[in-house]
């Protein structure tokens, strides 16, 4: 592994688990001071200290506990490069428009594109004073391809996120920001496993729709959001980065 990150900062939502717990130790194999945030402590704070970071309980829905994370890595660190604003949940249930109700449509809004909305309020403003910064929002291949898979709440969130990283990216490039989405393929984590172990018969369906042939490992996405965060990749900006097997374009 290359050290593209040395002496830089990175909030990482959702660092508990998944591809933000993966994230995180990529980063910090590269060399940045991470900032572990999830609303769950014992996860959190784990990754923290398998990093040699600094562990944030922080709520991404809660507009002061983000602006908390994001201080905490300033007063800690002394800077705020990278946020990778990750935290987000899976579709409720039955999230087909025919069943989800009103109520699941709203909190899957708040946790995944709201807190994006947040992070980015937290973040954006250090990273203006120091003109520079790498902004990486998780959005999911689903904001780029329609699939009959019942989950409106979740895609239609996963969109706004999309949307939102390129109308940032191009607000703030001049200022030395950078903002990109990321959109993960099907990705062998906690979350999917659940959502797979209530209805198997979906997981086949996926699988057969990803030219690769497999679900991707958390690693391979946490790659990409070190690229991303690195000046390796100084010229994308404004993006949905694909790191999906191929499943939105085949
Ligand atoms: P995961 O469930 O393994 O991890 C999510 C982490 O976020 C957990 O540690 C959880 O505690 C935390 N979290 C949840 N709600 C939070 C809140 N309100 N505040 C703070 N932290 C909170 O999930 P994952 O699969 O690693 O997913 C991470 C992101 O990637 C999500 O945004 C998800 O939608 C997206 N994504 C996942 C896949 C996939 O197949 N796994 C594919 C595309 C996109």
């Amino acid at each position: 592994v290359c050290r593209r990150l040395v002496g830089r900062t990175a909030v990482v939502t959702g660092a508990g688990s998944g591809i933000g717990l993966a994230s995180a130790r990529r980063l910090a194999s590269e060399g940045a001071h991470v900032v572990c945030g999830d609303v769950d402590e014992t996860r959190g704070r784990a990754a923290a200290e398998e990093t040699g970071g600094t562990f944030v309980k922080a709520d991404v829905t809660d507009a002061e506990q983000v602006e908390a994370l994001f201080a905490a890595a300033y007063d800690t660190y002394g800077s705020v490069d990278v946020a990778f604003n990750n935290a987000g949940i899976s579709p409720p249930d039955d999230d087909s428009i025919l069943e989800t109700g009103l109520e699941a449509w709203k909190r899957v809004q708040e946790v995944n594109l709201t807190s994006v909305y947040l992070c980015c309020k937290a973040a954006i403003p250090y990273m203006r004073r120091q003109g520079r910064g790498s902004v990486i929002n998780t959005a999911s291949f689903v904001a780029r391809m329609g699939a009959a898979t019942s989950q409106i709440s979740y895609t239609a969130s996963k969109g706004g996120v999309l949307a939102m990283s390129r109308e940032l990216g191009v607000q703030f490039a001049r200022e030395g920001i950078r903002v990109n989405a990321l959109c993960p393929g099907p990705v062998n984590t906690p979350l999917l496993r659940e959502l797979f172990a209530k209805d198997p018969e979906r997981a086949a369906r996926r699988l057969v729709h990803i030219p690769l042939g497999r679900f991707a490992e958390a690693d391979e996405i946490a790659a990409a959001v070190a690229f991303l965060a690195s000046d390796d990749s100084s010229f994308v900006n404004a993006t949905d980065f694909l790191v999906d097997g191929g499943i939105s374009g085949a």
